[in-house]
């Protein structure tokens, strides 16, 4: 796409804010003007975003239910020239929503595909969570299923080599069990964000440990709003909080035939602490005896 001018034929995968409608961006405004159709989520929601901004494409809708089915219709006009934008009701278009259905038909079709990035919950959590962001991992929703809830982060811990920062949505009648579940998994030491209602009037940041932030839950009458969780995964959290360094060199020693260096820097990566800091909490706890 050109930045000036008429849109070139194409699907255009337009973020829309996840709250603050300041959010949009001037490039999205143009592309939603001059499209010939959107497609949306929810036509009536969007349909509030247009009005503020005095927006009349025409708009059809594309949800999670229908995607599939009118991928054809809308992959023939596009084949015929059209520049059809897609939205979803917040952020980014493909991202825990409907959009890349299409875009995959579009691309296999031969048919130019252009991002117009924006607002994205997921990655807005991040970047003032205080997590580390060097490498994170975006989860989506958890199974919203008790079960296979407690499973699905069973295997996220297995799979968990390196420290890095999960980043979960959750629905907020479901934030309380989800964190159960956390506590129970990677420990009640493990610390977390939750970030609620983003660049919306009532922004809010809880950070803390699994416990705490589940009691600072516990004491509302109702948990509202919308919200994403961020998990600071360190592997072996569950068994680093339970065991000194000393038994967990022990442990080493006994169980891998570790020597005490090589215990010390397995012990740092998985607390993500340093190996002098693994070092001195060793002569420390020594020191105690
Ligand atoms: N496509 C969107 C994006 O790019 O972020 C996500 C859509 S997903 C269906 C909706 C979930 O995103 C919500 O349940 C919540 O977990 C998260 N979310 C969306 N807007 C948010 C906000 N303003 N504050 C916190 N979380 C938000």
């Amino acid at each position: 796409m050109m930045d000036e001018g008429k849109l070139a034929p194409g699907l255009y995968l337009v973020a829309t804010p996840i709250g603050n409608l300041e959010d949009i961006t001037l490039r999205a405004l143009r592309v939603l003007r001059s499209a010939d159709r959107i497609a949306c989520e929810d036509t009536r929601q969007t349909q509030k975003l247009l009005n503020h901004f005095s927006i009349t494409t025409p708009t059809t809708s594309l949800h999670e239910h229908n995607e599939a089915a009118r991928t054809p219709e809308l992959l023939a006009a596009l084949q015929a020239g059209e520049r059809i934008a897609v939205v979803s009701d917040a952020g980014m278009p493909g991202i825990s929503d409907p959009g890349m259905h299409l875009a995959a038909a579009a691309l296999k079709a031969g048919i130019a595909v252009y991002p117009v990035p924006g607002a994205n919950a997921a990655l807005t959590a991040l970047v003032a969570s205080g997590a580390p962001a060097e490498r994170f991992l975006f989860f989506g929703f958890l199974p919203s299923k008790a079960g296979e809830r407690r499973t699905a982060l069973e295997r996220l811990r297995k799979q968990t080599a390196d420290r890095l920062t999960v980043i979960f949505y959750e629905a907020p009648h479901r934030i309380v069990e989800t964190l159960g579940d956390l506590a129970a998994v990677w420990g009640e030491e493990a610390q977390v964000v939750l970030a609620r209602e983003l660049t919306k009037v009532h922004e809010e940041f809880l950070r803390g440990t699994v416990a705490e932030v589940r009691a600072a839950l516990a004491e509302r009458d109702r948990v509202r709003g919308e919200m994403v969780l961020l998990l600071d995964a360190v592997p072996e959290a569950k068994a680093a909080v339970a065991e000194s360094v000393s038994e967990r060199v022990a442990a080493l020693a006994r169980e891998e035939g570790l020597d005490e260096r090589d215990a010390l820097k397995r012990i740092a990566r998985e607390r993500g602490i340093s190996k002098s800091d693994a070092y001195r909490e060793l002569q420390r706890e020594r020191g105690k005896r």
